[in-house]
Parts: structure tokens; C-alpha cells; sequence
């Protein structure tokens, strides 16, 4: 199904260059049916479409598309990424060990903590964009899977997809990247080696902010594994509903041209906010001084995201203030839409060792020097 070898622009911009049979639309149909007539020999619909939690057809779209992106042979579409990182995880037998990246989504960590200790699997956590760690953690604990985010939410750290791969390879593994915050436009994550590539769709694929979805894209789809994953996700129902597939088909028609500005403006406020006075530290992957720039420049192409962090002089109560103070920023989670969100994650997860100084910035597509100016005014007042 996936057609090698076209730019990710244009598969995006023609849907996989999608023509409705029927009508002869450019644009996918919704079917918004849960189930299926038979005839009355009882044969099923020449489709083979019988009920709706597996046959989707526009979810069958969405997935071809996704896949072509992430360069996968095959992709599975969830109700949101939570549900993609559970189906991953939630297959492991009893007993099995997994290597987890520390300080990533925090949604994710506390769902695993949670899980892994219910079912016997052994949990590691550790910072894994340290490549020596992740090596000798393989090396010494044979992992079954192992889980990186890259780059990370929020400190942006990012890992060497490609050396992991190799570790966790060696070690008997398996391998499995969250790459929401790159998007399959900046990284691909399964070129690199992983066996595995999951996005929030939610974010930058969406872009919208306004779909919940999760993806899950291979390039080994008889891996028991990924059968297993297929599977369960079937048997217990986490699939996604038409009009979403829909709208995600809908928004990743734009989704280079949106990665491509959304990139071009988050480096200009990175840089705009290092050179700053009111500003400590900033985290983005994009400026050549920071700890992951070399490896982000490996990985990435195209630029470096929406994502970014920066620390205030001041600690909470200036960070608090600043946020308060912008007027185009939203003060809102979530990212890789197209409107400019501030997030102080403290606030939302005071135990996990985010600083007090520290705003999350998910940059959109709007004009960079409105965006510089009301973070500017913000800063000084
Ligand atoms: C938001 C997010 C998730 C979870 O996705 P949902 O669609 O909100 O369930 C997982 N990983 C990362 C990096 C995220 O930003």
C-alpha cells in the first residue's frame, strides 16, 4: 500500500492520492455506520465490512496515510496516545522487564508506574538520551521493550534513536518511540531502527486542537508483537471513530507546510528568549549550544518542532506572573497546534522535579515578531 519514494508533501497534500471510488470525490466520505448488511445468503457486503470497530473505512484511509508519512508498512489509529502507549505495554506477559525513559510525558510515567506494578512487570526508569546509561542498562537488564521520547516533554532532551536501537537490539528487544513532538515530518522514527513508532495525533498531526487520536506505525506487522498489539486493540475496543479519521485526513494535508512554520518560528523565540535578560536557560533542541543539538541535527529534518522550555529569572512567582501577563499565548496544555500555547508544567506536576521557573511553549503558525513582542512585554512589565 505504501507508495515509496514521493516527499511527505506531497502524500500529505493529496491524502496518498486518495480518489473515492464511488463519487469520484477527492475527498474521503464519512461512513458513519456501526454495522454492515449481509445478503440473504448471509455473505457479508463485497467490503467485507461486517462492524464498525475494526471496519473503518476512512480510519483505513487515515492509517494508510499515516504510514506512508512514518515511512511504516503498516499503522494502527487509536482512540488517543494514551491508548496507543497502553495497547504497547499492555501486551507484555507477566514478568517482563522494560526500560523506560525518565521524565517524559507525565501522563505516561505515572500510567506505567501504575501498571507495571500491578502486573508484575519490572519497571526501569532512567534518563536515556545519556547513551552510555541506556547501553549498559540494556546490556545488564535484557529488557523486553524499551520506551524513548524524543524530544522529550518538557525538558526536550533528546536521544539517539539509532544507538538505542542497536542496545536494545542487542539486548533481545524491542523498541518504541513516542515521537509526538518531532511528528513523522521532522522524524522518522522506524529509518533509524525502531521497531515501533508512536504519535499523539492529538498534537501535531492534528494540529487543530480539536481531535483526540494515537498512532502506532511498524515496519513489522507480522512481529508477534504488533500482532498481539493488533489484536487487543480489536478485542478490547480502543479504536477511533469516523469523523475523527476524518479530520485527522483533513488536517495532515497541511501538516508539512505547518511543522515547517511552526519550526521556523519556535527557533526564532528560542533564540529571541537565550538572548534575553530576563530569561535563565532556554530548551530547544534547534540552538547549537544545547546538550542535544548534535544528535537533534542527525534526526530531524527540517527543523526542530514546536516544543520549547525556558526558566525566568525569578522562580515561581515571576514565572506565574509572565504567564499571566501574555495576551496572544494561550495558558493551556497541550501542543503542535496552531495557536501559540504557555504551560508552567510545575503547577500540573509539582513532584516530578520541573522547575519553578520553568514555561512550556508550544509555538503555532502565527506571525513570529506578535508572538516575540507579547513575550517581550511579558518579560518587562
Ligand atoms: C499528549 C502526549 C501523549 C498522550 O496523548 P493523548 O492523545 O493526550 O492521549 C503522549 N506522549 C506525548 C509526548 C504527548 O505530548
Amino acid at each position: 500500500m505504501a507508495k515509496r519514494g514521493l516527499s511527505v508533501a506531497t502524500i500529505a497534500a493529496q491524502a496518498g492520492g486518495y480518489i473515492d471510488a464511488a463519487s469520484g470525490g477527492v475527498v474521503p466520505p464519512i461512513q458513519p455506520s456501526t454495522t454492515f448488511a449481509r445478503d440473504r445468503s448471509y455473505q457479508p457486503h463485497p467490503t467485507g465490512n461486517i462492524y464498525a470497530r475494526d471496519d473503518n473505512d476512512v480510519g483505513r484511509i487515515a492509517e494508510a496515510l499515516l504510514a506512508q508519512l512514518d515511512n511504516a508498512e503498516t499503522a494502527l489509529l487509536f482512540p488517543n496516545g494514551m491508548a496507543a502507549i497502553a495497547a504497547v505495554f499492555r501486551v507484555l506477559p507477566g514478568g517482563a522487564t522494560v526500560l523506560v525513559q525518565s521524565q517524559i510525558y507525565w501522563g505516561t510515567t505515572k500510567w506505567l508506574r501504575e501498571f507495571c506494578a500491578r502486573r508484575s512487570v519490572t519497571l526501569i526508569e532512567a534518563d536515556l538520551s545519556d547513551i552510555g546509561q541506556a547501553q549498559s542498562l540494556c546490556a545488564h537488564h535484557q529488557p523486553d521493550l524499551v520506551f524513548i521520547e524524543t524530544p522529550s516533554n518538557p525538558w526536550l532532551r533528546t536521544t539517539d534513536i539509532a544507538l538505542v536501537a542497536e542496545a536494545t537490539h542487542a539486548a533481545g528487544g524491542r523498541l518504541v518511540v513516542d515521537a509526538t513532538a518531532a511528528t513523522p515530518i521532522l522524524t522518522r522514527a522506524l529509518d533509524f531502527g525502531a521497531d515501533i513508532v508512536m504519535h499523539s495525533a492529538t498534537k501535531g498531526i492534528n494540529g487543530h486542537s480539536d481531535v483526540l487520536a494515537g498512532v502506532l506505525a511498524t515496519n513489522a506487522p507480522a512481529d508477534s508483537h504488533w500482532q498481539a498489539i493488533a489484536i487487543d486493540r480489536h478485542d478490547a475496543g480502543a479504536v477511533i471513530g469516523s469523523f475523527e479519521a476524518w479530520l485527522l485526513i483533513r488536517s495532515i494535508r497541511t501538516l508539512p507546510l505547518r511543522v515547517e512554520r511552526m519550526s521556523q518560528n519556535a527557533q526564532a523565540v528560542a533564540e529571541f528568549l537565550q538572548s534575553h535578560d530576563a530569561v535563565a536557560q532556554v530548551f530547544y533542541p534547534g540552538l547549537p549550544d544545547f546538550d542535544g543539538h548534535s544528535v537533534a541535527k542527525r534526526q530531524m529534518v527540517g527543523g526542530f518542532g514546536s516544543l520549547l522550555s525556558f526558566c525566568v529569572k525569578g522562580g515561581a512567582v515571576e514565572a506565574l506572573r509572565v504567564a499571566g501577563q501574555l495576551n496572544l499565548f494561550h495558558r493551556a496544555t497541550s501542543l503542535g497546534g496552531v495557536e501559540s500555547l504557555v504551560e508552567h508544567r510545575h503547577t500540573i506536576e509539582p513532584h516530578t522535579g520541573i522547575p519553578e521557573s520553568l514555561l512550556r511553549l508550544s509555538i503555532g503558525i502565527e506571525d513570529v515578531q506578535d508572538l516575540c513582542a507579547d513575550l517581550e512585554q511579558a518579560l518587562t512589565c
